[in-house]
């Protein structure tokens, strides 16, 4: 795509979003909104972002999407956080349900949900992990028995991310008992309005309730609703994960930790820590991290943009992004020292906060970082075989 043409995608993204931001969701106004108003308006952005095609601009045309190229991701990601747009609260469905199931699912399938992810008239979750299987999918044991024309669904999930405001549940269950791991497993669209679903909110350390658990008991699921084939849910899943790491990934992990970055260095100066002998050894590593960081970032962009396809050099993006992300929050918590402890709820968002109040917040939110979308160590496992070539460990 010619520069022209990029800056002029630029150009008709920033002039939409400049007149259709509605203010009570910016970030900072956001927040003040309880969660009962918060999320309805949300919807309702979002479906304004789909009338426009604004959302899920990779998928193809046919499905509302844009078709968009790589370099244009690229640009609508750096937009939306230059006009510091509204959360896409859909934005499981976009980014992870809505790529299998345009790869996978029946005509019949696409027509019906794929419209209705993009406007947020359906919001979806993914019910993938277990008690007993996080980093090992593969030992999940929910399953689902074949009776005439529905799947009978029995097991538990847990970590579900927005389980309790999501219409629909992508949801992995083993469908042929005598097979073990990673066959005989498939892929279930459930509706979580079914008889026998419970969803338990689960309080995280910061106070919040974004994921949950839930549990399907005798969960009658229709079997034109299984994605993809029988015992092949495996293809699905893969497919579901790898957009979770996937491109907008990268370039939004750039954005969040340079403005970190930044952030803490203002935070350094206002508290005179940038005089402190240990503090100042810190800071330098940080940024130096955060440029090795960029630098690594835009390396996978380049192979990206020859080849199509990130390496498994993604995994060292994501580790190096959850290290740099908890040495930035214990540095800031050092320099607010016990006033990073007074509050008993930080609130969700980093703007216009008491810079206790937001260090508080990153701090309590960091831990999550080397757990979600895959472990620390799951990440090391495969940068040393994929990427050093090292043999599987015993
Ligand atoms: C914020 C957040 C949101 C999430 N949202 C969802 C969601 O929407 N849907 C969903 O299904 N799940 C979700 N998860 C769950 C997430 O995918 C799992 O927590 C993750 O895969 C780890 O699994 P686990 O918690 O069972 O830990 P385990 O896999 O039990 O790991 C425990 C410890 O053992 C280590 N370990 C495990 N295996 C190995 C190995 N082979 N080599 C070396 N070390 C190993 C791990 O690194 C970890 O330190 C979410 C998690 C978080 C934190």
């Amino acid at each position: 795509m010619e520069n022209r043409e990029l800056e002029a995608f630029r150009l008709e993204l920033r002039n939409w979003l400049a007149s259709n931001i509605p203010d009570e969701l910016r970030p900072e106004n956001a927040t003040k909104l309880p969660e009962a108003e918060r999320v309805p308006r949300l919807r309702a952005w979002q479906g304004k972002l789909a009338e426009a095609r604004w959302v899920g601009i990779t998928w193809p045309v046919e499905y509302g999407g844009r078709g968009a190229s790589i370099p244009e991701q690229i640009v609508y990601t750096e937009e939306m956080s230059r006009a510091r747009a509204p959360e896409i609260i859909g934005h499981l469905g976009i980014g992870i349900a809505g790529p299998p199931l345009i790869a996978f699912g029946t005509e019949e399938q696409k027509r019906r949900f794929a419209r209705r992810i993009l406007t947020a008239e359906d919001l979806w979750c993914f019910g993938f992990s277990e008690p007993s299987a996080g980093s090992d999918l593969a030992s999940l044991r929910a399953k689902a028995t074949l009776e005439g024309d529905h799947f009978v669904l029995e097991g538990q999930k847990v970590w579900t991310t927005l389980a309790h405001h999501a219409d629909w549940c992508m949801a992995l269950c083993r469908t042929d008992p005598q097979s073990s791991r990673r066959q005989g497993i498939s892929c279930l669209l459930v509706d979580m309005r079914s008889p026998g679903i419970t969803v338990r909110p689960l309080r995280q350390i910061g106070g919040q309730a974004e994921f949950n658990e839930v549990f399907f008991e005798n969960v009658q699921v229709p079997r034109e609703n299984l994605l993809g084939e029988l015992n092949n849910g495996w293809k699905v899943a893969t497919a579901a994960l790898q957009n979770e790491r996937g491109i907008l990934y990268v370039v939004e992990m750039q954005i969040i930790l340079t403005k970190g970055r930044d952030d803490l260095m203002r935070l350094a100066r206002e508290r005179g820590a940038d005089r402190d002998p240990v503090l100042r050894q810190a800071l330098a590593d940080v940024y130096l991290g955060v440029e090795t960081f960029r630098h690594t970032c835009q390396r996978i962009l380049d192979k990206l943009l020859r080849m199509g396809m990130p390496g498994p050099e993604a995994s060292i993006v994501k580790l190096h992004w959850t290290d740099l992300t908890q040495a930035m929050a214990r540095i800031a918590m050092s320099i607010v020292g016990s006033e990073g402890l007074l509050y008993d709820t930080p609130a969700a968002h980093s703007e216009n906060l008491d810079p206790a109040q937001w260090v508080q917040r990153v701090f309590l939110g960091s831990p999550a970082t080397s757990i979600a979308s895959g472990t620390s160590e799951i990440m090391r496992g495969i940068i040393a075989m994929q990427v050093l070539g090292l043999p599987k460990g015993s």
